[in-house]
């Protein structure tokens, strides 16, 4: 699924990027309350491939995926992107925010990030490229110092001359970890996730069986 500029006027995009493994409330609450604060016209999460980051062994990206289409499914401002599952090599951001610019050659494009994303950002490929194809809009989240992060956000500021603006968003205290660990552990994961994701991961026995 997709969508189209139409008109002259430029559009606003916010993207959302993530593992999502799995999608919780938080990454939905989360872009929603920016999407309205910001005035964006569409969210698009974008699931990642084969990041770079994640030491750990991740969910294979088609469950993933499936389970960010299923989250997002009954908001009309919500849109869900194969870019970087379809790429075969790792993913970096800064290949799917120069995609982007090339999809939507009149549209601002809003990168939503969690505080911790924020923070680790000179890790990322070509930083400051980064910072020039997108506004950047951070989010707090519960675990990471607020004022850190802000400091953080006024250096990369200078540094890079980028544009990030952080955004206190009604604070929700979920992480995927928490999920997986509790789903392991045979612990309820009610009302932090969406049920049909609930019912996803278990008929798919994901989480479940032991190859973390
Ligand atoms: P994990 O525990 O596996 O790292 P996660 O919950 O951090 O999972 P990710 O897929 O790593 O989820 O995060 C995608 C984006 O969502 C990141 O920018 C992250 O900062 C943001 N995010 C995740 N959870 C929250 C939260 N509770 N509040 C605000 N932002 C969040
Ligand atoms: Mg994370």
């Amino acid at each position: 699924s997709n969508f189209h500029e139409t008109g002259n006027e430029k559009i606003k995009i916010g993207i959302m990027g993530g593992t999502f493994d799995p999608i919780h409330y938080a990454h939905l609450a989360t872009a929603e309350y920016i999407r309205e604060t910001y005035n964006l016209d569409k969210i698009l999460f974008i699931p990642n491939g084969n990041p770079p980051h994640k030491l750990r062994l991740i969910t294979n990206k088609i469950d993933r995926y499936n389970m960010v289409l299923l989250a997002t499914m009954n908001n009309d401002n919500f849109v869900v992107s194969d870019m970087e599952m379809n790429r075969e090599s790792r993913t970096y951001t800064i290949d799917t925010l120069r995609e982007l610019h090339k999809i939507y050659k009149n549209a601002n494009i809003y990168f939503i990030t969690g505080f911790d994303a924020i923070c680790d950002m000179e890790s990322w490929k070509n930083v400051s490229e980064n910072f020039e194809l997108a506004t950047f809009i951070a989010a707090n989240r519960p675990g990471v110092s607020s004022l850190e992060a802000k400091e953080k956000i006024e250096k990369l500021k200078t540094k890079y001359n980028a544009n990030i603006r952080s955004v206190n968003v009604p604070s929700l205290d979920i992480s995927s970890t928490y999920i997986r660990e509790h789903i392991k552990d045979g612990k309820s994961i009610k009302y932090l996730i969406p049920e049909n994701v609930e019912t996803y991961i278990y008929e798919k026995n994901i989480y479940t069986n032991g190859d973390e």
